[in-house]
């Protein structure tokens, strides 16, 4: 029996051309050679390859819900090249080679989903469209320019083009727009398709998905294993963690991510005349310089969805409860979306919904597996999941397996974040971070010199 209205949760779920009736649960004990916690894009893409690259081996998931319940299925469809730190950020960390290959890394990876797509004929509107980072006003157009720098310091500007006004404006007539990075090996899919398009291709390898089944406790070592209220499944080789930002309600990863919510806003679709106002006829994932995030897309049907980083951080890394704070959150959020195209007036919404996504510390994912204790871990992909999960979940397959690969120099290979701080010293500080934020931008918009304290703010968000 579904336990909640999947089809509610998003627009892309109800869209995704199936009745998300859920799968069987877990009833009893089984035994594999490697169990995953969580059915989205993390746990799917590390059984795909792990099954794909070894037929034969013994490969179940164990999800709470249904497979993309969670960020995969709701997200805001970039299936984009751009790595989750800034490539200046990449640089100074990891030195400029590592830097060169973590881009060249993420561009094979957007051209990997499409190819899956294509193989294993998942329908997910996998689209080559771009993404426009748009400099909206004079004061953002300094971080533009200090994206582009970046990649042209490391031999990507060509793949990073900066626009001047009035070539952006060519592309997309946005309020105010004054320059954009144009980075055209960037995608667009249906999230929810790719997400469930993805459990059946794993299903046809002969991977086992139990849904509606929540593990309860992760057990590593020798008698690892995922242990649920219907059963166990115990694991030869590995067992995976890939719950992300739920994952700090397990025992033992309270302090491995902060969960950070994500809101997005729906338009019914435009009619012709507001699309001739608007143009943006590419399609391009749309983005300004805002600290405090925000991201459009053009739906393969007409609409114009519109995402930000949603209510603030909930105590004790919760994801529940803060029902009254989304509701301010959307209706804000339609408001602004006036401000980008004040054409839309008067445009119809048809949806809002929001999720959550996992931050880690520095913002530096992790892919993770330790042979002695058989726990293997990927996550912490902030907002750049759709197409670093794909990456994380080939990187975790050939370390479970012992294969090596080039990807094993990348940042995230056996990478260690430290933990969030204890509440309530974690509370604390996200909330004055969030804070910070809304006042940076809110002085740059109004051309007011940044608060005296965005260095600090900056210094401990750590990016
Ligand atoms: C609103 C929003 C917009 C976003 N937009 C973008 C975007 O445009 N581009 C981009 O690159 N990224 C975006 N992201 C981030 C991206 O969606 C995520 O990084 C990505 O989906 C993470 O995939 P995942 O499989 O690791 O996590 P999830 O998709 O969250 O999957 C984790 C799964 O684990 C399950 N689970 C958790 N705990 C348990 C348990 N105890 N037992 C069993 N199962 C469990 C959950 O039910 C869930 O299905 C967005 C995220 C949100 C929330």
């Amino acid at each position: 029996m579904p336990r909640h209205d999947y089809q509610g949760l998003s627009f892309w779920l109800e869209t995704a051309g199936e009745p998300l009736t859920p799968r069987r649960a877990l009833s009893g004990n089984v035994t594999v050679d490697v169990a995953i916690l969580g059915g989205g894009y993390s746990g799917l893409w590390t059984a795909y390859y792990l099954l794909r690259d070894n037929p034969g081996l013994e490969v179940a998931i164990v999800e709470a819900e249904i497979c993309g319940y969670g960020a995969s299925g709701r997200n805001g469809g970039w299936c984009s090249s751009r790595y989750p730190l800034h490539p200046s950020t990449l640089e100074a960390r990891y030195g400029a080679d590592v830097a060169r290959e973590t881009i060249l890394a993420m561009y094979d990876t957007v051209d990997e989903v499409g190819r899956v797509c294509e193989a294993e004929g998942i329908d997910a509107d996998f689209r080559m469209n771009g993404i426009l980072s748009l400099a909206r006003g004079e004061a953002q157009l300094a971080a533009v320019q200090a994206a582009h720098a970046a990649y042209e310091r490391l031999g990507f500007g060509e793949g990073n083009r900066l626009l001047g006004e009035a070539a952006a404006g060519e592309r997309v007539r946005v309020s105010g727009i004054k320059g954009a990075l144009y980075t055209p090996r960037s995608a667009a899919v249906h999230p929810a398709k790719l997400v469930r398009g993805l459990a059946k291709a794993v299903e046809r390898l002969g991977g086992a998905i139990y849904e509606q089944t929540r593990v309860r406790r992760l057990r590593t070592g020798a008698d690892a294993a995922l242990e649920t209220e219907s059963g166990r499944v115990s694991a030869r080789k590995a067992v995976i963690a890939a719950g992300e930002a739920y994952l700090p309600k397990m025992p033992g990863f309270e302090r491995a991510l902060a969960p950070m919510s994500s809101s997005i806003v729906l338009t019914k679709p435009l009619s012709e005349a507001q699309w001739n106002e608007i143009g943006w006829s590419g399609g391009e994932g749309l983005g300004s310089q805002a600290h405090t995030v925000d991201y459009l897309t053009r739906t393969a049907d007409g609409r114009i969805l519109y995402g930000s980083r949603g209510a603030p951080y909930l105590f004790g890394s919760a994801t529940e409860g803060a029902e009254a704070a989304f509701a301010r959150t959307s209706q804000q959020m339609r408001r602004q979306l006036t401000g980008w195209f004040p054409v839309l007036r008067d445009v119809d919404f048809s949806h809002a919904w929001h999720g959550f996504l996992g931050v880690p510390r520095d913002w530096n994912p992790s892919v993770n597996f330790n042979p002695a204790t058989r726990l293997g871990v990927l996550h912490g992909y902030t907002g750049r999941g759709v197409s670093t999960t794909n990456l994380a979940g080939r990187l975790l397959a050939s370390q479970v397996l012992g294969r090596e690969t080039p990807l094993a120099r990348l940042p995230l290979a056996r990478h260690r974040t430290r933990p969030w701080e204890p509440e309530p010293f974690r509370w604390l500080g996200i909330r004055y971070v969030q804070d910070a934020m809304k006042r940076m931008d809110a002085a740059r918009d109004a051309g007011r010199p940044p608060p005296f304290d965005a260095p600090l703010a900056k210094r401990l968000s750590d990016q």
